[in-house]
């Protein structure tokens, strides 16, 4: 049968006798995903794309054994150009600044020796050893890091609300139940770097003054949770999880909870129910989780992005974290990179970057020449951003403004021949299907919504019919119970904020 491009590699090594000397480790995603599979050469940082197992060993024989370049197998750009160069000068890299990315394409995950090469478990020692649960919350507010999961809350009032509540038992939780249609970052971070969140949600429990906690995985995510186990294990071997951590009289451990893939138990309260083993539907909203969380006891919730970066925040400082970004957008955020562009993948990016920069610089631009028509931003949450305001630099209050949310950081691009009215339809049809049904303007209204889009697409639809549209959007936003229908209606509301002559061609085509 074929054999992977890893195994031939080793092989070529072998016969090289080089197997001593190149030492091979196999890492988590870099996202550059239509590159792959790719192989970094290190001192230099030579980027190699594309391989399988034939052209590998060609490297090894030329590169490895000789020193020099196979100049066809290099990074080449949208242009076809050749890019002789180390990765972080290729314009995928360049403009990307990695904090919770760090380790992925770096570390091997199955390592934990390679995780604390790379600094880590060094900021649970810190605050072990050095810090009280108020200078961590305190550094927190002053790297104004806000939840990356989509709401935007600051994660540092987040701790301090869980840490102040009342109860002996209280509990910390990771969700990893990435539901957004393109998005993979909390993916990519367990399955490219596990320990990262081990440490942050022992730094979490510390604080707060939790001993449990629970990760809630999405069952279609089989090898993160597999290495996510894997880094609980050689946590708790080094003592950095479980009874008596670091030698005093902290526990914590965590416990891995698998979820069954409905998109609403994205939503905190719903999260807490599924691990509660009800289900998973949302709970009214307060008493906040912080309050009365899992078990009726004080729970902090965040998402996989959100811990990611709480190592580096407690190593480096919360000034250091906040030097990057804007006012009220600080640090960086993990983009998923999809449709209409070049390089598509996972980008980490300082916030206050422009939609510009992102697509065009990072994302090499449109391919075949087309231009540029709209970027979706924040999945089924989320809304469109035209192509007029290409240029506005990206943080929670400019997209609020435009009528979208920066969400888990999903961002579909799109072009002249996209239609918008049937990327609308696209989200709606993902919120119909996964509405939990308790709450009328969710469960029904959605439903009206997406006939009359239906109708609008075949040609069916009236002037009446958009005037309702929007009603029933804005209606179903201030009624519904959870964050999924008060959001539901944003890429139709969005899509006909700015592209109401599409919508209106639709219904005059019928005429
Ligand atoms: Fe369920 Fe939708 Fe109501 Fe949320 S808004 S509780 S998903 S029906």
């Amino acid at each position: 049968g074929e054999i992977s491009v890893k195994e031939s590699l080793e092989n070529t090594l072998k016969e090289y006798a080089l197997e001593e000397v190149v030492q091979v480790v196999e890492t988590g995603c870099m996202g550059a995903c239509d590159l792959g599979p790719i192989m970094v050469i290190y001192p230099e940082g030579i980027f190699y794309q594309k391989l399988n197992s034939e052209n590998v060993k060609k490297i090894v024989e030329e590169h490895l054994l000789k020193g020099r370049v196979v100049k066809e197998f290099l990074y080449t750009g949208p242009t076809g150009e050749v890019k002789e160069k180390p990765q972080e000068e290729l314009p995928f890299f360049k403009k990307q600044i990695k904090i919770a990315t760090r380790n992925l394409g770096v570390v091997d995950p199955l390592s934990i020796e390679e995780y604390i090469a790379r600094d880590g478990y060094f900021a649970l020692t810190k605050v072990i050893k050095d810090m009280s649960p108020d200078k961590v919350i305190e550094e927190l507010k002053k790297s104004g890091l806000r939840g990356r999961g989509g709401a935007g809350f600051p994660t540092g009032l987040k701790w301090e609300f869980a840490k102040k509540a009342e109860g002996d038992v209280k509990y910390v939780i990771c969700n990893a139940d990435e539901g957004d249609p393109g998005a993979f970052m909390d993916r990519a971070i367990l399955e490219g770097d596990p320990h990262t969140v081990v440490e942050a949600m022992t730094i979490a429990a510390y604080t707060v003054g939790a001993n449990k906690g629970f990760i809630y995985v999405r069952a279609e995510y089989p090898l993160a949770i597999e290495r996510f186990s894997r880094a609980l294990e050689t946590a708790r071997e080094y003592g950095f999880l479980g009874e008596n951590i670091l030698g005093t009289d902290f526990s914590f451990d965590i416990e891995i909870r698998i979820g069954a893939g409905a998109f609403v138990c994205g939503e905190e309260t719903a999260l807490i129910n599924s691990i509660e083993g009800q289900r998973g539907i949302p709970r009214v909203k307060p008493p906040y989780p912080a309050q009365k969380g899992l078990w009726g006891k004080p729970t902090l919730i965040n998402n996989v992005e959100t811990y990611a970066n709480i190592p580096p925040i407690i190593l480096h400082g919360g000034d250091w974290f906040a030097q990057f970004g804007v006012e009220g957008s600080r640090g960086t955020k993990v983009f998923a990179l999809a449709g209409k562009v070049n390089n598509t993948g996972l980008v980490e990016v300082p916030m206050g970057i422009t939609l510009r920069e992102l697509i065009n610089e990072i994302g090499g631009g449109v391919p075949n020449g087309k231009k540029l028509k709209a970027v979706q931003t924040g999945g089924p949450s989320g809304g469109c951003v035209p192509e007029k305001y290409i240029d506005t630099p990206i943080t929670y209050d400019t997209l609020k403004e435009l009528g979208t949310i920066i969400g888990s950081g999903g961002m579909i691009v799109m072009d002249e021949d996209d239609c918008m009215v049937d990327v609308a339809k696209f989200f709606l049809e993902f919120t119909v299907e996964e509405s939990c049904g308790q709450c009328t303007p969710c469960r029904d209204g959605t439903k009206r919504m997406l006939e009359i889009l239906e109708r609008i697409t075949e040609g069916e639809g009236t002037e009446e019919d958009l005037e309702k549209l929007k009603e029933l959007g804005e209606h179903i936003m201030k009624t519904s119970l959870c964050g999924l229908g008060q959001t539901a209606p944003q890429p139709v509301l969005s899509t006909m904020r700015y592209f109401w002559d599409e919508y209106e061609a639709h219904v005059k085509e019928k005429r």
